[in-house]
């Protein structure tokens, strides 16, 4: 059980987050904790060894309610805000251990490098301004982190591409509208199966309720946690009653283990 992967969902938001600023709608109001959601991120950890999938904004806020005191990188499914916004605050373990090492797609990678022109700056730098070591990923080729292989999965998110990730039994997709079979055969056989689930609507860039429900059918995981969740879909205990027996909601600081 030593090298059991244990995830934590550190965020199961959209990217407004819930409850959303200013929002009247009931699930914004609601008392039940688990329909409080930060914007999607996830930890993996082994051993020791402790990996983001993405750094939104609430980044700073989930590492401190998860007390994760060394970050060994940082996966990045795309560049979209709520998936970045909160590189800056990698600042204390820069301090205490030097470049965070990054992992991301040459599109993304260049993405971040204009908005943080000043953490990737090689010259002139700014006195504490925190700095990565970036390492650029692709669907065609896994690679390794800490201990374990990861196989990036490339899904579209309307008009861009996304990854998502396979660690061992475990697979993390979010932001995913559409995927192709032969990216699909890489998350088949996952005993714990990732997905976003937007709401009941359909959606432009999102799989809604149902197109991911159909998913998880083709994939076959034991089980599956649907993430990426919008205050649309509805209240976190009604929604959770009506998903299928290995189906459930994510929800904040949930932890599993795979
Ligand atoms: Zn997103």
């Amino acid at each position: 059980m030593n090298d059991a992967l244990k995830i934590t969902f550190l965020g199961t938001g959209t990217s407004q987050g819930i409850p959303v600023i200013g929002s009247n709608h009931p699930v914004c109001s609601s008392e039940d904790p688990r329909d409080k959601r930060l914007r999607v991120s996830a930890l993996v950890s082994w051993k020791d060894y402790n990996y983001v999938i993405d750094c939104g904004p609430d980044f700073r806020q989930q590492m401190l309610t998860n007390e994760v005191i060394t970050l060994d990188g940082i996966l990045f499914t795309h560049e979209h805000s709520d998936h970045t916004a909160g590189l800056d605050d990698i600042r204390p373990y820069f301090f205490r251990q030097g470049d965070v090492p990054v992992y991301a797609h040459k599109r993304v990678a260049d993405s971040l490098k204009k908005r943080f022109d000043y953490i990737f700056a090689d010259e002139n730098r700014y006195p504490g301004a925190p700095a990565v070591a970036v390492n650029l990923i692709d669907k065609d080729n896994p690679f390794t982190v800490g201990s374990v292989k990861v196989i990036p999965i490339e899904a579209s998110h309307n008009r861009i591409k996304v990854l998502g990730f396979r660690i061992k039994d475990f697979t993390y997709l979010t932001d995913v509208k559409t995927i192709t079979s032969e990216e699909a055969e890489k998350v088949k056989n996952s005993k714990v199966l990732v997905i976003n689930a937007l709401r009941e609507e359909p959606h432009h860039s999102h799989f809604n309720l149902k197109e991911a429900l159909e998913f998880i059918e083709e994939m076959k995981p034991d089980v599956a946690y649907l993430t990426h969740i919008s205050h649309m879909l509805g209240f976190h205990a009604q929604v959770e009653k009506k998903l299928p027996k290995n189906v459930h909601l994510a929800y904040d600081n949930l932890t599993i283990t795979v």
